[in-house]
């Protein structure tokens, strides 16, 4: 059984998954509630103060099994003006946040210092990735896992909506996995039509990236390295037509070589044997920019190392397809 964590281990866990989300956080403060200012590369970015527990069960017999909560001890939970206020529980077990309305919660009183769960709504959250639950009072709970965060904490307001349109609306979040482009322009109301392609693409980013960092074990295929420096590159381009999220269209790169990769320096050929440009290092040194080079091609292995199942090797036909649609020229 996972133990519920401390109250530095929920901040790193919060540190995390915003990195699993892609972007990156400045401390504003570390004591309760946090306050980070979440941003991505060259971006201001946004401000998000987090009241967190852990999600339990508590063990009292009294109480139904699946039954789970967060008991809001500590600090009273504040909605909090013009900045966005997340109150949210950590399961360590199933690996996910569940999102409460802060509305309903502002300065909740001492009285009644726990909001319940159901098992089944961390359980769906771990299963596939979003559950949207509706509790007995009328509340919207959100379960997520870890990679979701930003997208929780940038459309919180309208994932709590009540109002059946609104829960009929993303509910539709409860199924990521089979969610079509075709229901998402079905929906009337537009603002909820962007949020539900927004956490769309985000799955399915996060599906491809999970199987192919998993594939390599988050290894970089071109020289070894993992240290969390590592991203989930598609050979054929997302913006080709011919494009796809199979994890054969797959391969994991650290920074240095996925660009090295995108800016046709390095490619690999179908029996995947490891090339650099020498058409690319002409052009490079015309402009007195092939400083490194040398050190550059001796960290490099000589084929691409490959996953340990044949299933997620790179197929041939999508390494010619990308080196065809990438202009890729050797000499
Ligand atoms: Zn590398």
């Amino acid at each position: 059984m996972a133990s519920p964590l401390s109250f530095k281990q929920l901040l790193a866990q919060i540190l995390d998954a915003v990195d699993a989300s892609g972007w990156q956080a400045l401390i504003l403060d570390s004591s309760k509630p946090f306050r980070l200012r979440l941003f991505r590369s060259n971006e201001k970015g946004f401000d998000v103060c987090i009241y967190i527990w852990n999600c339990t069960h508590g063990g009292s017999a009294a109480r139904a099994k699946n039954e789970y909560r967060i008991q809001l001890t500590g600090v009273v939970p504040s909605a909090g003006l013009g900045e966005t206020t997340l109150l949210l529980g950590w399961h360590s077990g199933y690996e996910v946040f569940v999102g409460f309305d802060i509305q309903k919660h502002d300065e909740q009183s001492s009285q009644s210092p726990s909001i319940q769960v159901k098992e089944e709504t961390l359980q769906d959250a771990h299963s596939r990735a979003f559950s949207i639950h509706h509790r007995q009072n009328g509340e919207i709970a959100v379960a997520f896992r870890s990679e979701f965060l930003v997208e929780y904490a940038l459309n919180a307001a309208s994932l709590h909506l009540t109002g059946k349109a609104a829960i009929n609306d993303m509910s539709l979040l409860n199924n990521l996995d089979m969610l079509t482009e075709t229901q998402i322009t079905k929906v009337k109301n537009q603002e909820r039509q962007i949020i539900l392609s927004q956490i769309a693409r985000k799955y399915r980013t996060a599906d491809f990236r999970k199987r192919v960092l998993g594939a390599y074990e988050h290894r970089c295929a071109a020289c070894g390295i993992q240290l969390k420096l590592i991203d989930a590159a598609h050979i054929i381009p997302v913006a080709a037509a011919t494009s796809t999220d199979e994890t054969q269209n797959g391969i994991a790169l650290c920074k240095l070589h996925h660009t090295a990769f995108d800016r046709n320096l390095l490619s690999f050929d179908e029996k995947y044997k490891i090339e650099i440009s020498n058409a690319e290092v002409s052009r490079l040194a015309a402009e007195n920019l092939v400083g490194g080079l040398k050190k550059f091609k001796q960290h490099l292995r000589t084929a691409i190392i490959l996953p340990n199942d044949r299933r997620d090797y790179p197929l041939p036909q999508y390494i010619a397809e990308a080196r065809k649609v990438r202009h890729w020229i050797q000499d």
